[in-house]
This record gives C-alpha cells, sequence and structure tokens, in this order.
C-alpha cells in the first residue's frame, strides 16, 4: 500500500476526489494574472482532495497527514493571486469550505468556521438582530467568492480599509484557530497580537478551523462614482477624502481609475465612467453624503453614480467594490489578456497625500505600457495609498525593469509574480511565524514551497 493509500483507508468515510478534472481545477488560483507564475505553476496538481465538514473531520485528516508524511495545502475560495494554494509538491488538498458555520454573534464581535464565504458571514452579522445588524470591517474585492479564513491566510486589505485599517492592525481579528499537523493534532487558540504568527502565513503553518472579527454597525454604503477632468485631481480628491474620514467624512472605500481602463468598465457602467473621464469609485456613508458631494465639487468632479448596493445590482452593475483591488485588473484581463499588474505603496505625507506630479510623470514616462490604478487605505495608524497599475506584458526582464524604475521612484514593490511570502510583499523572513511552523506543522508538510524560511533541517523526523 502507498502512503496516500494508507492515508485515504485511516481518513474514510470523510469525503474525497481523485477526479483528474477537479484535482486540476482545485490546484489553481488566480496566479494566471501573472505571466511569470502561469509558466512557473501550470503544471502543478494534488493528488487527492478531501473535503471535512467538521474540525473532528479537520483533527483526522491532519492526523493521518502527519503520521504518513503527505503534504497538505488548505484550499479556501482558491482566490489569490499568487499561487497560494497552489500544490507544489502534490498531496493533499484541503478544500474548507464545508466549515462554513457561523458560532457566535455578540455585540462587536462575530465567531465563524473559517470556510464561511466572506459574503455569507456579512449577510448573517448584517441579518442578525443585535445591535440592530453590524457588518464586518473590511473584505477582498472577491467577498462573494473567497473565504474569510482565506482572506486571514492569504490577504492583505480591502474594501473597508481605507476606514479601518488592514487585517494586521491590531484588533480587526481577535483570535485564530488553528490545528497542527502532527500524529496527535492539537487545536491552539491564537489571541491579540499572537495571531500575527498565522495571519498571512499562506496556509503553511497550522489549519485554520475558526476564527474572531471584530465588528461595527452597519452602514448601508452608498456605490458612488465621481468623474474628473484629470488623473491628478482624481488623486487629489482621493487623498484629501483619505484624511478627512473620521472627522469630515465617511467613506468604506475610495479606489482611483484612470481613463484609459475605461473601457474595461463599460459593459456594467456605460457612461457612467466614460473614456474621456477619470474616475474615483467610493462607498460612501449616507449621512455624509452632503459633505462628500461637496468635497467633490471642491475638486472639480462630478457625480454619476450614488446608488445602495441592492439598486447597483438590480440595474446590473458591479458593487463599487468589484470596481477596486484586483477586480480592476480582471476587468482588463477579461477583454484583453496581455495585461498583468503591479503591487507598489506611493509615499503618503501626511496631510497632504501622495506625490502626484510624481504620478503624472510615472505616466509620461510609460505611456500606454502602465496604466494606473490606486486603492486609499488606512494602516498603521496613517494614509496609505496602494498602486495596483496595470502593465502591458511584454516578457519578464521589462516587467521587472518596470518594478524597478518604481522603486527608484521612491515607491515600494510588492512583487506579485513570486510564490513566497518573503519574496513578495514581506521581504523578510518572519521568525515568529517559523517558531510557530516549528509547533503547528513539525514535519514541515504544510504548502510546501512557500515560505523560504523554513528550512528541511528544522523537519521533526
Ligand atoms: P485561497 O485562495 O483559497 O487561499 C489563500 C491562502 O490561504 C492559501 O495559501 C491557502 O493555503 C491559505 N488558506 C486558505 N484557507 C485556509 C485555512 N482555513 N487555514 C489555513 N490556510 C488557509 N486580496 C486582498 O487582500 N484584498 C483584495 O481586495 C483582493 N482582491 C482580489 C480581487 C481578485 C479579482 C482576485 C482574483 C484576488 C483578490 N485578492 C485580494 C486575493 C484573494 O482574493 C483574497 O486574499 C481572498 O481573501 C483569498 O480567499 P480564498 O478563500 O480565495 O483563499
Amino acid at each position: 500500500m502507498t502512503a496516500l493509500q494508507k492515508f485515504l483507508s485511516d481518513i474514510a468515510p470523510i469525503e474525497t476526489s481523485q477526479d483528474a478534472a477537479k484535482l486540476a481545477a482545485k490546484s489553481r488560483d488566480y496566479f494566471w494574472y501573472s505571466p511569470v507564475l502561469s509558466e512557473l505553476l501550470r503544471d502543478k496538481v494534488g493528488d487527492v482532495i478531501v473535503v471535512p465538514r467538521t474540525q473532528d473531520e479537520v483533527l483526522r485528516v491532519a492526523a493521518a497527514c502527519a503520521k504518513h508524511r503527505i503534504n497538505i495545502t488548505v484550499r479556501g475560495g482558491g482566490t489569490g493571486n499568487y499561487g497560494q494554494c497552489v500544490p507544489m509538491a502534490g498531496g493533499i488538498i484541503l478544500d474548507i469550505t464545508q466549515l462554513n458555520s457561523v458560532l457566535n454573534i455578540s455585540p462587536g464581535s462575530v465567531t465563524c468556521e473559517a470556510g464561511i464565504l466572506i459574503a455569507d458571514l456579512e449577510q448573517a452579522v448584517r441579518s442578525s438582530p443585535i445591535e440592530g445588524g453590524q457588518e464586518i470591517l473590511m473584505f477582498p474585492s472577491t467577498r462573494d467568492i473567497a473565504t474569510i479564513g482565506g482572506f486571514i491566510a492569504g490577504g492583505y486589505a480591502g474594501a473597508g480599509s481605507v476606514r479601518n485599517g488592514i487585517l494586521k492592525d491590531a484588533g480587526n481579528v481577535t483570535m485564530i484557530r488553528v490545528v497542527t499537523l502532527e500524529e496527535t493534532p492539537q487545536v491552539i487558540e491564537l489571541h491579540g497580537s499572537d495571531i500575527q504568527k498565522v495571519h498571512h502565513a499562506y496556509g503553511t503553518n497550522g489549519i485554520i478551523t475558526a476564527l474572531t472579527l471584530h465588528l461595527k454597525p452597519a452602514v448601508n454604503w452608498v456605490h458612488h462614482i465621481g468623474l474628473f477632468d484629470s488623473y491628478s485631481a482624481a488623486l487629489r480628491f482621493g487623498c484629501e477624502a483619505t484624511e478627512a474620514i473620521g472627522t469630515e467624512v465617511d467613506a468604506f472605500l475610495i479606489t482611483a481609475v484612470e481613463r484609459r481602463i475605461a473601457p474595461y468598465y463599460t459593459s456594467s457602467f456605460g457612461d457612467r465612467f466614460p473614456d474621456n473621464k477619470d474616475a474615483v469609485f467610493s462607498m460612501v456613508n449616507p449621512a455624509h453624503l452632503t459633505a462628500w458631494r461637496a468635497l467633490l465639487t471642491k475638486h472639480g468632479g462630478t457625480e454619476s453614480m450614488a446608488l445602495d448596493e441592492l439598486e447597483v445590482k438590480a440595474q446590473g452593475m458591479h458593487p463599487a467594490f468589484e470596481c477596486a483591488y484586483n477586480h480592476t485588473t480582471l476587468m482588463a484581463l477579461r477583454a484583453d489578456k496581455s495585461w498583468t499588474n503591479l503591487q507598489t505603496v506611493a509615499p503618503w505625507v501626511s496631510g497632504v497625500g501622495i506625490d502626484i506630479a510624481l504620478v503624472e510623470k510615472q505616466m509620461q514616462r510609460w505611456g500606454d505600457e502602465v496604466l494606473q490604478h490606486h486603492e486609499f487605505g488606512r494602516q498603521y495608524g496613517g494614509c496609505v495609498a496602494f498602486g495596483l497599475p496595470l502593465v502591458s506584458y511584454l516578457d519578464k526582464e521589462r516587467l521587472y525593469e518596470i518594478m524597478a524604475e518604481f522603486e527608484a521612484d521612491g515607491c515600494l514593490v510588492f512583487d506579485n509574480h513570486v510564490i513566497t511570502i518573503e519574496d513578495g510583499g514581506m521581504k523578510t523572513i518572519d521568525t515568529a511565524q517559523i517558531d510557530f511552523k516549528k509547533i503547528a506543522d513539525p514535519h514541515g508538510l504544510m504548502n510546501p514551497g512557500k515560505t523560504r524560511g523554513w528550512l528541511p533541517e528544522y523537519a521533526r523526523p
């Protein structure tokens, strides 16, 4: 009997599949945004999909993986962009989406299982009578197809971050429960700053089964489009609005998209985003709409849409958050596969914003090769603008030249064309995460190849 056959025998009757088409589909994520990653990852495939329905079943799977030394890659919605849940060395694909219950809602907090779709979680806290309805603090633009566990394990920020900060900011995620990969698995709960040991670790150090998130009172956000005569004016508005959140205005999302990207939005928005205007998509608190409109007018903007989510959807349009973050790239890629994107951070001067003259210079320098898109946010108590520019892909060498030019301009680049945590956003090895991996995954079986911090000699014999 092979190790895999022994594993399957140990975990029966938990649902499994070795159907080739399903395996191929569940071994992919959205790495195809990157031609570099497409080349590297297109042939990687797992050996069996396992679908636990309870934490007890997760414990059985973890024990059998450890006993037979079989690799395991946890998979939520499979919407990561960097091959985060692609099994680099075969093994088990643990589909966690059936662990999808809300466990407890209380004032200011929700505890849920990790495999729940973020949209379902949001619906549950909004419709619960507690506090008259609450909302989660942030979600990726993939709200409707991503799991909350996948967001915590692989995500960074999203709609809501301009108001509430990033996932890493203290108090946003208050508890993470993980199952360890040992012959006798443990269930460990991390609280407070300890959650950072597992957050954004790409599922390399424990299977997240449940978590607790901070909530705020629900707002029926107005999905809003402001149009401007120049991208610089759109950015100036975005900077001032971001600085004013919490005092003069209130918004959940502020996204600037330049006019050359407009043609990719027309199927949803028509002349609400024409190709002779630059746009700011936002989600505005209806109680602050008058102040929002005044700020828009001050910056020479005009309103082309102000509807709540139900109204937006009833008219066949995308909600504002699906015009933001990596959905902007998706809109372009659907029409033209020659695009890819980068992730940058422009330096922010407090009270002023980003250097708009620099963005103008970059637009001139790169012409039609790079199209601009900025997400406004907050992190670590300050304001930030994440750049998610579209790049017309020529080859890997040119892509890295453009990254180097961004860096030479003083922008940070979070390389989204690599598969390890460290080569992407984190830059350095997070030793606390590696120390926790020694406890939670002592044999080094979880999502192998995704962290440079784990060395083969760390593995327990
Ligand atoms: P998956 O892709 O399934 O997994 C992501 C990582 O987490 C993998 O390494 C996986 O192994 C691990 N993982 C998943 N579940 C668990 C678990 N229970 N325990 C341990 N590890 C686990 N990201 C953002 O941060 N903000 C955005 O706004 C955003 N927008 C996006 C838009 C588009 C169109 C696309 C394609 C991607 C976007 N992303 C964004 C990336 C991604 O959608 C999010 O990070 C999303 O939350 C991932 O959730 P998922 O369930 O799809 O995770």
